[in-house]
């Protein structure tokens, strides 16, 4: 039987503002959708932040037998600079000031996108969209949302006319606003736009002569609107309704408020049942961003190459940081924290390697089963990780006591018990064994030395053809040896 039969899994509905029983539309399944990067530059570490949010939400989901279609798109056109209407997209402003082909702007940072999620041990998603594989399908919306009434044609562009749209709907109900309030707090137009309403937003706009990102419309050559993507992308993979939809606390408005708009707007059917927001990675204090520089790179992650850090950590000790916080929280980085994190990596992977060598006992003197179910009511509670966490640092507990014999398991209770401690540190965290930086640097180190070693044998028995061919096959690694009066020093 599968786990999610005898789950009852509570997520915290942004919707509703409240903790609700999750209950999937058609049982046994999920369908998810999450907001993807706008590909015009590296992702910062606050971005992953947000994916690894849902890396394990996705896993969790899986882990309880569901079958998920999980959709995460890419944003390759349509996001205006400062997630404005008027102005220069994210993407033609990157490809004009490199003289770049806007799509060669897209692969080489689609490419990099990937590497990352791959080195910090991303599942993939079901499907990876594009918005500019999807005009079409854009622009098809558009058309209902206009025969609809609530859209309207102004020189060539087309807007969602929120005004209309909030007579008969409510546009405001996931960020709490209000039309009224937001009417009376911006300027006037002064008939510098062509929109109705000050808060009208763009689902088409006509390409200036100059914009190189165009394609043909019933109204213009042109691009569609950011909002617009995520709603022709979600409902042509998950139907006009779906159960859940994800993206950072930053996207609550207006893009999601929007996208909840066009959709009720276009089929008459609010889209999701279970709207989810992941909150920011802070540093110092501040929002990381890529505007502000405010942002530590991955790969700086890796290299221990920022001001911000004191050395290299692993992807793995990342994912811990990140998973001691829980996903609705704000979590500040520093290198202090991260620190701490390795350290506490460290003890729960070194338990995982002693946890192999426990050998079973005719009684048990701990509860298993109590603390099992504790690990799942972590997770059941709106994906807890940070009491999930202190929980397997519970098992660590245990691991130590069976270790040095002042606890006994039976054969069926080290089963269940190893069996739940991988499936949460592996599966759901997706942490990996070995993989600490320290643990791979020393290894590394030890290897060098040891090459130094047979160097100097070689030296010693005047093999100077193997020295020579050690020294050049550990500089073409990138290895430089130097010899000095003390020995052999080297550096990477
Ligand atoms: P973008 O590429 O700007 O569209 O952002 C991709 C995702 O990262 C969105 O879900 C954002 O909400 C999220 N995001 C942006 N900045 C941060 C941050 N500092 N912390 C966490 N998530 C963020
Ligand atoms: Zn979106």
């Amino acid at each position: 039987m599968p786990l999610h039969k005898t789950n009852i899994l509570k997520i915290y509905n942004s919707l509703s503002g409240e903790k609700e029983t999750f209950v999937p539309i058609h049982e046994g399944n999920v369908g998810m959708y999450v907001c993807g990067p706008t590909v015009y530059s590296n992702v910062h570490l606050g971005n992953v932040r947000t994916f690894m949010s849902f890396d394990m939400i996705f896993r969790y989901l899986l882990h309880l037998g569901y079958k998920v279609r999980y959709v995460r798109n890419i944003t390759d056109v349509g996001h205006i600079v400062d997630d404005v209407d008027e102005g220069e997209d994210k993407i033609a402003k990157k490809a004009r000031l490199e003289q770049l082909e806007p799509m060669e702007v897209v692969q080489r940072y689609t490419v990099d996108f990937h590497e990352i999620l791959k080195e910090f041990n991303f599942l993939p998603p079901s499907i990876e969209p594009t918005a500019t594989g999807h005009i079409i399908e854009q622009i098809e919306i558009i058309k209902k949302i206009i025969a609809n009434g609530i859209g309207y044609e102004a020189n060539g562009s087309v807007y969602f006319d929120v005004v209309k749209f909030n007579e008969t709907n409510h546009y405001g109900k996931l960020s709490g606003r209000n039309i009224e309030d937001m009417l009376a707090n911006t300027r006037d137009l002064d008939g510098q736009s062509d929109k109705r309403n000050p808060q009208d937003f763009a689902l088409w706009k006509k390409a200036e002569p100059q914009h190189i990102m165009r394609w043909p419309s019933p109204w213009s050559d042109g691009f569609p609107g950011w909002h617009l993507e995520c709603t022709a992308m979600s409902t042509k993979y998950l139907g006009n309704h779906f159960d859940i939809h994800g993206g950072g606390m930053d996207l609550k408005f207006p893009h999601h408020e929007c996208e909840i708009a066009q959709n009720e707007a276009c089929t008459g059917q609010t889209p999701v049942n279970y709207w989810m927001h992941a909150n920011m990675l802070t540093l110092n204090g501040k929002k990381m961003a890529k505007s502000t520089g405010n942002n530590i790179l991955p790969r700086e992650i890796l290299t221990g190459g920022s001001e911000f850090l004191s050395k290299a950590f692993s992807p793995s000790v990342t994912r811990f940081f990140m998973m001691q916080a829980h996903y609705r929280s704000i979590l500040d980085f520093s290198d202090d924290a991260i620190v701490a994190a390795e350290k506490g990596y460290n003890r729960l992977m070194e338990a995982m390697q002693n946890l192999k060598e426990i050998v079973p006992k005719n009684s048990s003197t701990i509860d298993i089963p109590t603390w099992k179910k504790e690990c799942y009511e972590a997770m059941n509670d709106d994906f807890n990780s940070p009491i999930l966490i202190a929980q397997l640092f519970e098992g660590v507990r245990f691991v130590n006591i069976l270790k040095d014999n002042s606890a006994t398991l039976t054969s069926e209770d080290l089963g269940i018990f190893t069996k739940t401690m991988q499936a949460f540190v592996f599966d759901v965290l997706a942490l990996e064994d070995g993989k600490s930086s320290s643990d791979s640097n020393a290894r590394l180190e030890g290897v060098i030395e040891m090459l130094i070693r047979m160097r100097n044998d070689a030296r010693a028995n005047k093999d100077f053809a193997l020295s020579d061919h050690i020294r050049d096959q550990l500089i073409a690694l990138g290895i430089q040896l130097k010899d000095g009066k003390d020995g052999t020093t080297f550096t990477l």
